[in-house]
């Protein structure tokens, strides 16, 4: 009689990799689904699923891990050459590498707490006080469709000059002009614009004021949409 175990091993492998399939299907769902609805909707999406969210994560991790360089591996290093004593303010954290790798204190807020450090919130409204950080950053996480309002918290949590860090997928700027313009409007001047990577873009910004009232149609990304590999 034939030992049964090559078989078993053949499907345990099979299983394996549709189990993969299936994971990356529904990481590349959960993911449009986040870039394709507001704020509130990605709140109300892992409020009813926290499983969605570790599902989401690990299918981001495994994306980011491709990348030759981690977008927060950037802001920790521009950090790090600020003062410790700047306040910040990390929306849509993760698994907060930025407030594990800088001296500063880092107030981090996402929709399910993937660390204790998190403030679990939706980054549109963050329990933080007007005026109170110094820094501001967004890392891979401008996802909502409501960029205007989720941006118009960052500038009222912000001082006035404080800085505003983005750091986005490249291939999600439309026209990268036009949405500096619209920044403006946000009360958001340009300092420093790095594009040299042709995975991400980063951008610095100073609080030159309120946002000014009024659409802002240049503010547009579009989604970050991964591919079945
Ligand atoms: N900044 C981290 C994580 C980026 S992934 C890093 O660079 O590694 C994007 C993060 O934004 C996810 O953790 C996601 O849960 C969070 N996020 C998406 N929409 C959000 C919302 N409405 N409010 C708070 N966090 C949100």
């Amino acid at each position: 009689e034939a030992s049964p175990e090559p078989r078993s091993g053949r499907s345990a492998a099979l299983r394996a990799r549709m189990e993969e399939r299936l994971l990356g299907a529904r990481f590349r769902y959960l993911n449009q689904q986040l870039y394709t609805g507001s704020s509130q909707d990605a709140a109300r999406l892992f409020r009813a699923d926290p499983a969605a969210f570790h599902l989401y994560h690990q299918g981001f991790e495994r994306q980011v891990r491709r990348w030759p360089e981690r977008p927060v591996q950037r802001i920790v290093r521009y950090l790090r050459r600020r003062p410790a004593s700047l306040v910040v303010a990390d929306f849509g954290c993760g698994d907060c590498t930025l407030a594990a790798s800088v001296r500063n204190q880092v107030h981090c807020f996402d929709l399910v707490p993937l660390s204790p450090r998190v403030t679990v919130c939706d980054m549109a409204k963050v329990p933080l006080a007007a005026e109170s950080v110094d820094v501001a950053v967004f890392c891979l996480a401008l996802m909502g469709t409501n960029l205007q309002e989720i941006l118009g918290e960052a500038n009222r949590v912000l001082k006035l000059g404080g800085t505003l860090m983005v750091a986005e997928v490249a291939s999600r700027f439309e026209d990268t002009h036009a949405f500096l313009k619209a920044m403006m409007q946000l009360g958001f001047k340009t300092v420093s614009k790095d594009l040299s990577s042709s995975y991400f873009y980063l951008l610095e910004f100073a609080k030159t004021g309120q946002a000014r009232p009024g659409p802002a149609p240049g503010l547009r990304l579009r989604p970050c949409l991964y591919k079945r590999r």
